[in-house]
């Protein structure tokens, strides 16, 4: 009787299981920091060590510019160009499309480093709107990295990223915005206790301990 209870139940329970990571929430990660200051960097050595997907808000804004038939490809250049941030319609529907289309792959996808995002007011209020409910933010990795070094480090890149931001003055543009926008929204999750920062200006390797450090922690 017990035996061939337990053999229906050991039956059922792959299909239990499945069930159960159907309906995972996904779990978000926001990484913050200015231009710079490392995010996609350690994003991709977090994707190398642990089961996150990246996704970063800018390389989908950049791939819907150059998508062929984008109705915002114009208007998603200027945004950039000028370091301003586009209108959270277009961005929560990549980051939303790239989420679904991620766990629809694999179900066992459903934790993501969202990366450059939510950058103002805007984004945050979009991303409760569209998203509240539907996913759990966790914590915000928080890349602090001074003003001077992170030009540096786009500038330096610009030799080599294409990227028509990579310049003295987009960047300075950029800062401007990382500053009166970003750090107010980073000023929030603060007050939750949401933030894990990092002292970013150093090497990747040290950075990367301190990530390793936090992830560990937040299991
Ligand atoms: N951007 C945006 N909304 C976002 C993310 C990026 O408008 O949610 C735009 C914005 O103009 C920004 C640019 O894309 O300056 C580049 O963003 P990215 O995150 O790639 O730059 P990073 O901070 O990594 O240097
Ligand atoms: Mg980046």
């Amino acid at each position: 009787m017990i035996v061939a209870l337990l053999h229906r139940l050991s039956e059922k329970l792959p299909r239990v299981v499945h069930r159960l990571s159907v309906m995972m929430k996904p779990q978000v990660v926001f990484v913050l920091g200015g231009p710079g200051a490392g995010k996609g960097t350690q994003c991709a050595r977090i994707v190398e060590n642990y089961s996150y997907t990246h996704l970063s808000a800018g390389d989908l804004l950049r791939e819907e510019r150059s998508r062929s038939g984008s109705e915002f490809g114009q208007l998603i250049e200027t945004y950039i160009k000028e370091g301003k941030i586009v209108p959270v319609e277009i961005t929560i529907n990549l980051l939303k499309k790239a989420m679904e289309e991620t766990m629809k792959a694999d179900e066992k996808k459903f934790r993501f480093l969202i990366d450059g995002f939510p950058r103002n007011q805007d984004n945050l209020q979009g991303w409760n709107t569209v998203m509240d409910g539907k996913a759990d933010v966790k914590f915000v990795l928080f890349f602090d990295c001074g003003n001077e070094v992170c030009i540096d480090r786009c500038l330096e890149r610009g030799k080599s990223s294409g990227r028509t931001d990579d310049n003295r003055e987009s960047l300075e543009k950029r800062i401007q915005t990382y500053l009166q926008s970003t750090r107010p929204i980073i000023e929030q999750y603060e007050k939750q206790g949401k933030v894990r920062t990092i002292d970013a200006s150093r090497s990747v390797d040290e950075v990367f301990a301190d990530v390793k450090n936090i992830l560990e922690k937040e299991g």
